[in-house]
């Protein structure tokens, strides 16, 4: 989609800090961090939200969720770690190509509630 932020991002035109890629998948550091290590995951296809979801895009994007939270696990060793994903603007969608939020927890002074 050629208006789409996280479209620009996966195909380049606008730059992330890449931790993760396959044919599938991308991910990338949040720009604006609730706690360090703040990571996005997101399917290369165009999806707006959960309901617009495939299974099949569902299943190669939560096949690496494992693997990007342990990444971030090994690199940043928190106490914790928030996996969220806000769907419409009630919901708090600001960008609206699906995205898994990949958010580590520290300790209960980490800012984040
Ligand atoms: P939402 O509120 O839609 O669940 O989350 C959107 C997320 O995208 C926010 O955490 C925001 O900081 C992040 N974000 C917005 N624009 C950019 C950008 O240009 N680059 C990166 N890396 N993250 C972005
Ligand atoms: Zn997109």
């Amino acid at each position: 989609m050629s208006d789409c932020l996280f479209c620009k991002i996966i195909d380049g035109s606008i730059p992330s800090m890449k931790v993760y890629e396959d044919e599938f998948v991308y991910a990338f550091m949040d720009i604006g961090p609730l706690s360090k290590g703040h990571t996005l995951l997101i399917p290369k296809e165009h999806v707006a939200n959960i309901f617009e979801m495939s299974s099949e895009v569902a299943s190669n994007l939560f096949a690496v969720a494992p693997k990007i939270a342990n990444a971030i696990k090994d690199t940043f060793n928190p106490a914790g770690m928030n996996l969220v994903n806000n769907n419409g603007e009630a919901a708090g969608q600001t960008v609206f190509h699906f995205h898994l939020h990949f958010i580590p927890r520290y300790d209960e002074t980490d800012g984040f509630k």
